[in-house]
C-alpha cells in the first residue's frame, strides 16, 4: 500500500509537515484555500528557525539586532544582541508561507488550491477519511468546484480558526486577539528602525500582553494583543500603542489593518482517530512572547516524522496511538518552556509596577543574555550557579522596588 496523507492548511505548520512526508515517499495532498494569503503577523523569527529550515537570506527582509523594551512610565532600555551573526529575523508572511510551501510542492507534494468545508469520519478504522473541498483552480469565480479526496490520514494546519479541529471534535481554546496597522513611514524615521524592533508595555496598551513596532520590508507593523477580546478595548489598545509610538511613527500612512486570534494554550484533543492537529490549529503559540511561527513549523514536522517512523515510510496505517505520540514527544520537549514563559506573563505582566520591575530587569546584561539565548536557540541555556543567583536576585529586587509583589 501507499500511505495518502491529506495536510489541510499551508501555513508554517502545514507545508513544513508536507515537506517531511513527501521526502518519505508517502503520497502528500497540501489543501490551501489562498495562495497569496498574507497572515496577520509581526514575522519575528528565530535565529534557529532560519538554519532548521533551511530559509534562504531573501525570505528575512530584516534582521534585527537591538530591541528597545519601553516601560509604562516609558522608561526604555535597550537590548542589544552582541554577536555580528545573530539577529532576530523579520519577514513577510506571504513570502515565508510562499517559500516553504513551493518548495514541498518541488519535492513532489501535491497542491490542491481548495477550501476545505467538510472532514467525513470513517467508521471503521480501515476506511478513508473523505475530505469535501471547493477546487478554486478549476472554477471560474464563485466559492469553486465541489471535489471530494479519499485519505488515510489527516494533518490539520489550517490555523486559529480550524474546520479540522472542529470535524473531530478538538475542543476550544481561550485565545487573545491581536490587531496590526502596516504602516508606511518617512524614510529618515523608517531609519531608525532599520535593525530595530520595540515592545512597549503598560495597561494603555495591553492589560495582559504587550504592544509592538516591527520592522518589515518597507514599513513597520504597529499592534497590539489582549486576551479580553472586546473590540472597543482593542480599538483604546491601538490608539494606546500609536499614542506611545507618535513621535518615531510621524507623518507615516497606514496601509493595511489587520486582526486575528491567537491561541492560548493547546486544544483539549490534538489527536482524534488518525487526525493530528498541528500549529496554531492545535494551539502550539507560547505565552508571553506570543511566538507561534517556529513552534508551528516545528509541530508540523515532528508530527510529520512520527507518522513517517509508525507507517515505515508509508507502508502501513498508523492508529490513533501512534499518531499519539507526536504529543508525547512534543509535551516532553517544550512543556517545560510553555510553563515558564506562562509564569512570566502572569508574573510581570499583571500591573504596571510588574511591567516597570520587568522592563528594569532587562537592562542586565545576564538577562539580556539568557533572555536572547533562550528565544534565539530555543534551548534553555543553563546559567552557571553564580549569574543565576544573580539574576534571582536581581529579579526579586526589581520586583520588591516596585512594589511589584503586592497583592
Ligand atoms: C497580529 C499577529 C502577530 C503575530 N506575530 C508573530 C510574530 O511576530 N512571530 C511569531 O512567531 N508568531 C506571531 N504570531 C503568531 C503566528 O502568526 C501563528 O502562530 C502562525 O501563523 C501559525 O502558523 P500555522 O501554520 O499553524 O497557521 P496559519 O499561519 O494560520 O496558516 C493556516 C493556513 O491554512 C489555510 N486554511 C485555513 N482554513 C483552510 C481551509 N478550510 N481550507 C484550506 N486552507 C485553509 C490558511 O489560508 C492559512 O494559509 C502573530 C499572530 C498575530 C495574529
Amino acid at each position: 500500500m501507499t500511505l495518502r496523507v491529506a495536510v489541510v492548511g499551508s501555513g508554517p505548520a502545514g507545508s513544513s509537515a508536507a515537506e517531511t512526508l513527501v521526502k518519505a515517499g508517502i503520497e502528500t495532498y497540501l489543501f490551501e484555500r489562498k495562495l497569496d494569503n498574507a497572515k496577520p503577523c509581526g514575522g519575528a523569527i528565530p535565529l534557529c528557525m532560519v538554519s532548521e529550515f533551511d530559509l534562504p537570506a531573501h525570505v528575512i527582509d530584516r534582521r534585527v539586532r537591538k530591541m528597545k523594551m519601553i516601560s509604562p512610565s516609558n522608561r526604555e532600555v535597550d537590548i542589544f544582541i552582541e554577536k555580528e551573526d545573530e539577529y532576530i529575523g523579520m519577514c513577510r508572511r506571504e513570502i515565508l508561507d510562499g517559500f516553504m510551501r513551493d518548495r514541498a510542492v518541488s519535492l513532489g507534494t501535491i497542491l490542491i488550491n481548495g477550501t476545505v468545508h467538510q472532514l467525513e469520519i470513517p467508521k471503521t478504522s480501515s476506511e478513508p477519511y473523505v475530505i469535501h473541498y471547493h477546487d478554486h483552480a478549476t472554477a471560474e469565480g464563485g466559492v469553486g468546484t465541489p471535489k471530494t479526496l479519499e485519505v488515510d490520514v489527516v494533518i490539520g494546519a489550517d490555523g486559529a480558526n480550524s474546520r479540522i479541529a472542529k470535524a473531530i471534535d478538538a475542543g476550544d481554546y481561550n485565545y487573545a486577539i491581536a490587531f496590526q496597522e502596516r504602516i508606511r513611514i518617512p524614510e529618515d524615521k523608517m531609519a531608525y528602525y532599520e535593525d530595530r524592533a520595540e515592545m512597549y508595555v503598560g495597561n494603555d496598551v495591553s492589560p495582559d500582553f504587550y504592544a509592538w513596532v516591527f520592522p518589515k520590508y518597507d514599513h513597520v507593523a504597529v499592534g497590539t494583543g489582549t486576551m479580553k477580546p472586546n473590540q472597543a478595548l482593542i480599538k483604546q489598545l491601538q490608539a494606546g500603542i500609536r499614542a506611545r509610538a507618535a513621535s518615531r511613527i510621524e507623518g507615516g500612512k497606514i496601509i493595511k489593518v489587520e486582526a486575528h486570534p491567537i491561541p492560548e494554550h493547546p486544544r483539549p484533543r490534538r489527536v482524534v482517530g488518525r487526525v493530528a492537529l498541528v500549529g496554531d490549529a492545535a494551539g502550539t503559540v507560547t505565552k508571553s512572547s506570543g511566538e507561534g511561527i517556529y513552534f508551528a513549523a516545528k509541530s508540523g514536522r515532528m508530527c510529520a516524522e512520527t507518522i513517517v517512523e509508525r507507517s515505515n515510510s508509508g507502508k502501513r496505517i498508523p492508529t490513533e496511538a501512534d499518531l499519539k505520540e507526536y504529543i508525547k514527544l512534543w509535551d516532553k520537549k517544550y512543556g517545560i518552556t510553555y510553563l515558564v514563559l506562562d509564569i512570566l506573563q502572569r508574573v510581570f505582566y499583571r500591573t504596571d509596577a510588574t511591567r516597570e520591575a520587568f522592563v528594569e530587569m532587562c537592562a542586565d546584561r545576564d538577562v539580556q543574555k539568557l533572555t536572547f539565548d533562550s528565544y534565539l536557540y530555543k534551548t534553555v541555556v543553563p546559567a552557571n550557579p553564580l549569574i543565576q543567583m544573580k539574576i534571582t536576585a536581581k529579579t526579586l529586587g526589581s520586583l520588591l522596588r516596585g512594589s511589584a509583589l503586592a497583592p
